[in-house]
């Protein structure tokens, strides 16, 4: 995994319905491969020369990242704001960000809500928060000078204020929205480890970059459509859960290789496809764990949805803290899901593609 062209997708602009500035940054990588895009940012990478004829295995990654967008002006000059996406409340004041405005121009700004200091007794015993009690402070003083002078109006988009860094010590990196860039460099880095080989592989690899997971799947319900795939393999920079829960039972562990998701809220996993990445996983001595989430969903919800039912390998990057300002993930764990996702393409077959689809249940009927 080339770290660096991670650091420039992580740090990309690219709340749900304003991802323009991660697919340009997605496509500087991808200059080998055939791109087109949609009205609705999605972006496809298609493997140059690749033949109708095969089966289209889709690799998918939501490019949208967690948000805000500019609901009001209060008279002060404080934006009253709305989510793009869920963050959790309890992680967002005192904690800064940028604001795009129509222009282009960047201003930073900081989530404010009332300072203790003018709290009453109830208000600071109250645990509860709200995003229509939280404000972005720019600096000014006045409705007219957010409008005039800084040239910001409501609808305008903004993110967390995050750079990337990479620890080379620990290989770990830092830095914002690895919920999905950490897929989305998954992708390039498949395409690009299967590119020498694209005029062998077994199936028509295509890249999809999906717009719009974060407000509710909207990318993929396109992509999909448009990919017509008899495959998927979906990336996903997932939720860590190894510092709040033993090693023993965490499912999201650091460095402990590439999920394979067993389950969401909006996916059951084909059993024959996972069965195979983890054989594939085994011969290859790639780590990987398994998953099973009570929450959470992918875009595996709506690409296995689509046409005549799509087997889904859901790949998780175990990332800290995502849905939140600032993230870790490990070098390593990138690897084993590209290592395994171009693993688990090359060696696939037609009887082995059959036998994922159909599960050979009709060859042992009663
Ligand atoms: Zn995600």
């Amino acid at each position: 995994m080339d770290i660096q062209m991670f650091g420039k997708i992580s740090d990309a602009f690219g709340p749900s319905g304003f991802e323009e500035d991660v697919i340009r940054t997605i496509a500087g990588y991808c200059k080998e491969f055939e791109l087109s895009n949609d009205a609705m940012n999605n972006l496809y990478a298609r493997m140059p020369g690749a033949s109708a004829e095969l089966p289209v295995i889709q690799l998918d990654a939501h490019t949208d990242e967690c948000g805000f967008m500019v609901q009001n002006i209060q008279d002060n000059g404080c934006l009253g704001i709305l989510m793009l996406g869920g963050f959790h409340l309890t992680s967002l004041p005192a904690h800064s960000v940028w604001v795009r405005t129509r222009t282009g121009k960047m201003v930073r700004g900081i989530i404010c809500a009332k300072p203790v200091h003018f709290m009453t007794a109830a208000e600071r015993g109250s645990q509860s928060l709200e995003i229509e009690k939280m404000y972005v402070d720019v600096g000014a003083t006045s409705r007219e000078e957010v409008e005039q002078e800084y040239g910001i109006h409501i609808g305008d988009p903004m993110v967390p204020d995050v750079s990337f860094s990479y620890d080379e010590e620990h290989k770990i990196c830092f830095g914002k929205a690895f919920d999905n860039r950490a897929g989305c460099a998954c992708i390039v880095d498949t395409m690009k480890m299967l590119y020498e080989d694209r005029d062998r592989l077994p199936v028509n690899v295509l890249g999809a970059f999906a717009a719009q997971e974060e407000v509710g799947m909207r990318g993929a319900t396109v992509t999909s459509q448009v990919v017509k795939p008899d495959m998927a393999i979906v990336f996903e920079g997932s939720p860590s859960d190894d510092f709040f829960i033993s090693a023993g039972q965490a499912q999201g562990r650091m460095k402990h290789g590439v999920q394979i998701r067993r389950m969401d809220n909006s996916y059951i996993s084909n059993t024959a496809f996972m069965d195979y990445a983890e054989e594939i996983a085994q011969k290859y001595g790639i780590k990987f764990q398994e998953t099973v989430r009570r929450g959470g969903s992918t875009n595996a919800g709506k690409i296995s949805l689509t046409g005549k039912a799509v087997p889904v390998l859901v790949l998780g990057v175990p990332s800290r803290y995502v849905h939140s300002h600032y993230n870790f993930c490990a070098k390593e764990d990138l690897e084993a899901a590209t290592k395994l996702a171009a693993s688990v393409i090359r060696e696939l077959d037609a009887e082995r593609i059959r036998h994922i689809c159909h599960q050979d249940i009709l060859d042992q009927v009663k």
